[in-house]
């Protein structure tokens, strides 16, 4: 472990690039994840966004400005007039329904929250309610991150990050809990140091000090981001060794479930934010041996969900 001396000039600590981190840097902030979450329950004006997301109208503007930078979302005319204009989802960020699906399957799995409404998912094909689940695209069994196993793919690089030091005040979403999809799971993946951490222990790493190693965090935001995963019930701190003092990070089951939206969100990454060289992660499908390539099934009819397969049916609780 390297000691850090306060009279020595750092030189920028690199941690290693990813699809996911690429990918966090447009999704991973909170009020970012409710727009999208409100355009996904086909509230496409600024005041039906407004309402949905009780976000200040300053803050909502900048957020929809950033995801019409980063070709997320587009604005249109309403195809009925020229009159309102509407927020709608470009390719890329229909792209982003597998993440979505995973979030949503992570909220319902592990998070209590009474929401005001009801949502459905359906799966046309077969009619049935769809229970989403992760699968492998070629053996068509569920992966989880037990069974998926990862190496450092041509495109892996290393870069200085930047982040937000704060972590973003909880109370000021609190009031839209109960009008949106997916509260924790944004909350989550929301916070770039918190899902840099997560990074690292789905790769792994266990330590404190490894940890302190793979995401150049300092020390405090470290500590500071551990406490908040264990009290979120996301990771277990694990004593190790005879009468050791040592401890290690490891996952809870949440924590473990929670290995799809990664899986996802880099999916989303390598399709939109590649290297040149290649994939900077590659993951292999332990049971089948093959890279993995993720789907998400209906559990019903075990066939591969698409975009277009899918109704959303909203109704108040
Ligand atoms: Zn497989
Ligand atoms: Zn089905």
């Amino acid at each position: 472990m390297k000691v850090l001396t306060r009279d020595k000039p750092q030189t920028p600590r690199m941690i290693r690039t990813c699809s996911i981190w690429r990918a966090l840097d447009v999704l991973g902030d909170v009020p970012t994840l409710m727009v999208l979450q409100a355009i996904w329950l086909r509230e496409h004006r600024f005041g039906e966004i407004e309402s949905r997301t009780r976000l200040t109208r300053a803050l909502l503007s900048d957020r929809l400005r950033r995801l019409i930078r980063a070709d997320v979302v587009m604005k249109g005319d309403a195809r009925s007039g020229a009159t309102h204009q509407e927020y709608r989802l470009t390719t890329k960020g229909a792209d982003l329904f597998w993440v979505t699906l995973m979030l949503l399957r992570w909220e319902q799995n592990w998070c209590g929250t009474q929401k005001t409404f009801r949502v459905a998912l359906v799966h046309k094909s077969c009619g049935a309610e769809l229970v989403p689940v992760p699968q492998c695209g070629a053996c068509h069994q569920p992966f989880d991150a037990r069974t998926v196993s990862w190496a450092e793919g041509p495109g892996l690089g290393l870069m200085t990050p930047r982040y937000h030091r704060r972590r973003q005040r909880r109370d000021r979403t609190e009031s839209s809990r109960n009008e949106m999809l997916f509260t924790d799971a944004a909350e989550l993946l929301g916070d770039r140091w918190a899902s840099l951490i997560l990074r690292s222990i789905f790769t792994g790493l266990r330590r404190y000090d490894e940890i302190l190693e793979d995401t150049a965090m300092a020390t405090n935001i470290l500590s500071e981001r551990l406490a908040w995963l264990v009290e979120f019930g996301v990771l277990e701190p694990t004593p190790v060794g005879d009468a050791s003092k040592r401890l290690e990070y490891r996952l809870s089951e949440k924590g473990v479930d929670y290995y799809p939206i990664l899986v996802m969100l880099q999916l989303w990454g390598d399709k939109y934010y590649a290297a040149p060289e290649g994939p900077p992660i590659l993951l292999e499908h332990k049971e089948c041996r093959l890279a993995l390539d993720p789907k998400v099934a209906c559990m019903s009819c075990g066939e591969a969900v698409l975009p277009g397969d899918v109704e959303v049916h909203q109704s108040l609780r």
